[in-house]
């Protein structure tokens, strides 16, 4: 069986975040890590979503590194494609979410396409092209202050205009509520008038529904992830997928489980202090792992002397007043760093002595330990909460694995994770 669908995510935790959309949409799934080799296996899945991390590099880089993903993709024999970027539109006047379009729109040789980033369930809504989070316009917001990607304009089409030399056009929402027939009128219009990128109102996961049927007669979709929820029901429409699988099976991974968090997210913070009330807990300190050769060394002892009595965890999530002051002694990016690499030389160290289920809490602390686990792709599970799915790597290492980015979960996140993953 070849995939049905082919997506590119502009990175890791926005391409977890589909993964789970699909799934949950009854698509079996599975996520790659780069971009894939000519000559790796193809996954007898439903939908492949390959990661990469292309979402503030130079647009020449992301365009090259998306268009020989799209190669590999169309190779599986994938008939759709999708591009994943983040609902909050993260790019510059420079890219990359335009060119990147633009280029996936030029090898598929298709002359229209959608750009919808919304995700109601998250509070990320379009009205009149405008994005919304919550109540408020995204330049309201501090999205207008992110020091890679400032969102200072609300208007997505004037956003993507600057971004691409091809003609951005807007379907509002009262077209969309009016159903396919009236969407497809909008898109064959906005076509007429020499538009290729039509930005797509959405403020309700119903009017996603509306717009799901209209997305078949599309080559290459573009948005959030909440965009995709419309597409399994044209698969299924259409015989491609059964309804008795279960797409979020992945099998059980039995041994020793270990929670690492390097998130100092606020949600985070509160899961660790959660966890620490009833689990063994150790806490890495950037200062003494800058001062001192051996503390990763006595994490991982002190870890193997715990996690064959239970789950235990290490942690270097820390309060705002304590991040500023490592980051004063030792430097913004040096600290993050430290922390990083000591986390992934903990994990490796830890896997080599038998731990096989591993709760990983932050975005970049995940990158960093996938990226020293030599780990390549994970088979997407169930959904632990919302954003989050519990996985299982692909080839070796053998994990049970949940990577979560910061702000995501609720207080008893950990110990919920570990009862729930595979
Ligand atoms: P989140 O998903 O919450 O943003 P990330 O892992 O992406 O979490 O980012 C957290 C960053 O903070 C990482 O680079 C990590 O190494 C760093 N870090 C973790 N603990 C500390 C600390 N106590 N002091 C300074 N930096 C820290």
């Amino acid at each position: 069986m070849t995939p049905i669908l082919g997506c590119i995510a502009d990175d890791f935790t926005g391409a977890t975040d589909l993964a789970n959309t699909l799934v949950r949409g009854g698509l079996r799934t599975v996520q790659l890590l780069g971009v894939p080799n000519p000559n790796s296996p193809i996954p007898d899945v439903d939908a492949v979503v390959v990661a990469l991390k292309s979402r503030t590099i130079p647009a020449t880089d992301a365009v090259a590194q998306s268009t020989a993903t799209l190669d590999w993709l169309r190779m599986t024999g994938a008939r759709q494609f999708f591009f994943k970027y983040c609902s909050t539109f993260d790019s510059t006047d420079e890219g990359n979410i335009g060119p990147v379009i633009s280029s996936l729109m030029d090898t598929l040789e298709t002359d229209f396409t959608i750009a919808c980033p919304a995700f109601p369930e998250t509070g990320r809504t379009i009205f009149k092209g405008h994005l919304f989070i919550g109540d408020q316009l995204l330049s309201n917001t501090h999205m207008a202050d992110h020091p890679l990607t400032p969102m200072t304009d609300s208007n997505l089409v004037g956003v993507l205009q600057r971004q691409t030399s091809r003609r951005v056009g807007l379907v509002q929402h009262s077209q969309i509520e009016q159903g396919a027939d009236r969407i497809r009128e909008a898109f064959r219009t906005l076509k007429a008038e020499g538009k290729s990128i039509a930005i797509t109102d959405a403020v309700t996961d119903d009017q996603l529904h509306l717009i799901g049927p209209v997305l078949d007669d599309l080559a290459l979709v573009t948005g959030g992830s909440g965009i995709a929820i419309g597409l399994p029901a044209n698969y299924r429409r259409a015989g491609l997928i059964s309804e008795t699988l279960g797409s979020d099976y992945v099998p059980s991974v039995a041994g020793p489980s270990l929670v690492l968090s390097g998130s100092c997210s606020a949600a985070t913070r509160e899961q660790v202090a959660r966890f620490e009330k009833s689990w063994p807990s150790h806490r890495l300190d950037p200062l003494t792992l800058a001062a001192n050769d051996d503390a990763v060394c006595r994490a991982v002892e002190w870890a193997r002397s715990k996690v064959s009595d239970g789950p235990a965890m290490i942690y270097a999530s820390a309060p705002p007043e304590d991040v500023k002051r490592t980051q004063d002694a030792l430097g913004r990016a040096e600290a993050g760093a430290l922390v990083e690499n000591a986390m992934a030389l903990i994990a490796r160290a830890l896997i080599g002595h038998g731990v096989r289920r591993l709760v990983v809490a932050g975005g970049e602390t995940s990158g960093a330990v996938v990226n020293a686990l030599g780990i390549k792709g994970l088979r997407i599970g169930a959904q632990i909460d919302p954003g989050v799915p519990g996985t299982m790597t692909i080839g070796t290492p053998e994990l049970a694995l949940t990577l979560k980015s910061g702000n995501f979960g609720t207080p008893d996140f950990f110990e919920k994770a570990l009862r729930a993953m595979p």
